[in-house]
């Protein structure tokens, strides 16, 4: 049994105060699906734990002119059951519905899939391909915004100093017709984490020509990241079968650079071809 003092403020600004004073000693917790499993395993040690649940504006998603702003304490159904998210972000409910079983989806947030960094997470590469920011707040620097693109250093690490408190995910809208894409692969059992995932966003002009093409993997790379020459290949091009094959081949070729098993390439490249296809609407 663990000894820690717990904190649950009201709001963002109490719980600045308290990480000013515990910095690395203390744990912020949102729905604790990542945490609760480290604090019983010992893995995790703190002096304290903060609990974030309890103040209102870092939960929900809301429009704010060209901008939708999602509480970090948004959870997974939540996301999934809101009109907002299933007009302007499509990809993430889709990448939200796809997570664990209910149960999870009840209590995990977007903010947690972000800070806990895993490899296999569902939610953050398609953040990565929405290109989503992060706004991040401390008593001492006020607030600064981070793209999540660059906010995993390495797995289960991230560039948020011990202070800093996840307050926003931010987004800019997409223009209508925008495509999206995304799949998970994983084994039968509900609640199992991902083989790979990958998240597609598009657009496809009047004249069919590509343009603003974002690919990304997930469970493929220590850290999601675009894949530049499969979207390079395709950009300013109108699709079609060749076309949809040159782009799995680099993206394959990609993959083969990094820690992905080989027997996980062949896979990997019709589960593309599929999210591309899905993407152009041709399948
Ligand atoms: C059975 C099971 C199945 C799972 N299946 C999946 C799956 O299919 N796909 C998937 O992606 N994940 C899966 N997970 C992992 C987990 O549910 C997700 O990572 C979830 O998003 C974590 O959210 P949480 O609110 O529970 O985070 P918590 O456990 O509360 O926190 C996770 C990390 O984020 C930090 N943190 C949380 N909020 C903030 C904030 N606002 N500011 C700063 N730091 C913060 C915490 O300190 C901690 O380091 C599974 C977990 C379990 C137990």
């Amino acid at each position: 049994m663990q000894d820690f003092q717990f904190h649950a403020p009201a709001t963002i600004e109490e719980a600045l105060d308290i990480l000013a004073v515990k910095g690395d000693g203390c744990k912020v917790i949102a729905g604790g699906t990542d945490v609760i499993p480290a604090l019983r395993n010992e893995d995790i040690l703190p002096d304290s734990v903060l609990n974030i649940l309890e103040i209102e504006p870092l939960h929900g998603i809301k429009e704010e002119g060209d901008f939708l702003r999602v509480g970090p304490a948004t959870t997974f159904t939540e996301i999934a059951r809101s009109q907002v998210a299933q007009t302007w972000l499509p990809l993430l409910v889709e990448a939200a519905s796809s997570v664990g079983g209910p149960t999870i989806r009840n209590r995990g947030t977007i903010g947690g899939n972000i800070c806990n960094g895993s490899p296999a997470a569902d939610v953050l590469p398609a953040l990565v391909a929405l290109d989503a920011e992060l706004e991040l707040q401390s008593k001492d620097a006020g607030t600064r915004i981070l793209p999540v693109a660059e906010a995993i250093q390495a797995p289960y690490k991230t560039r948020l100093k011990p202070n800093e408190l996840l307050t926003a995910i931010l987004f800019k809208k997409l223009p209508p017709g925008t495509r999206y894409a995304y799949e998970k692969l994983a084994s039968r059992n509900a609640m199992a984490r991902a083989y790979m995932n990958i998240s597609i966003v598009l657009n496809l002009d009047e004249a069919g020509t590509l343009s603003d093409v974002r690919i990304v993997p997930g469970a493929m790379e220590a850290v999601s990241r675009r894949i530049g020459p499969a979207e390079t290949i395709l950009t300013g091009k109108r699709p079609d079968d060749s076309l949809v094959g040159e782009a799995a081949d680099a993206f394959v070729d990609y993959l083969e650079g990094v820690w992905i098993p080989d027997y996980k390439l062949p896979v990997a490249r019709s589960v593309f071809m599929r999210v591309l296809r899905k993407a152009l609407k041709v399948v």
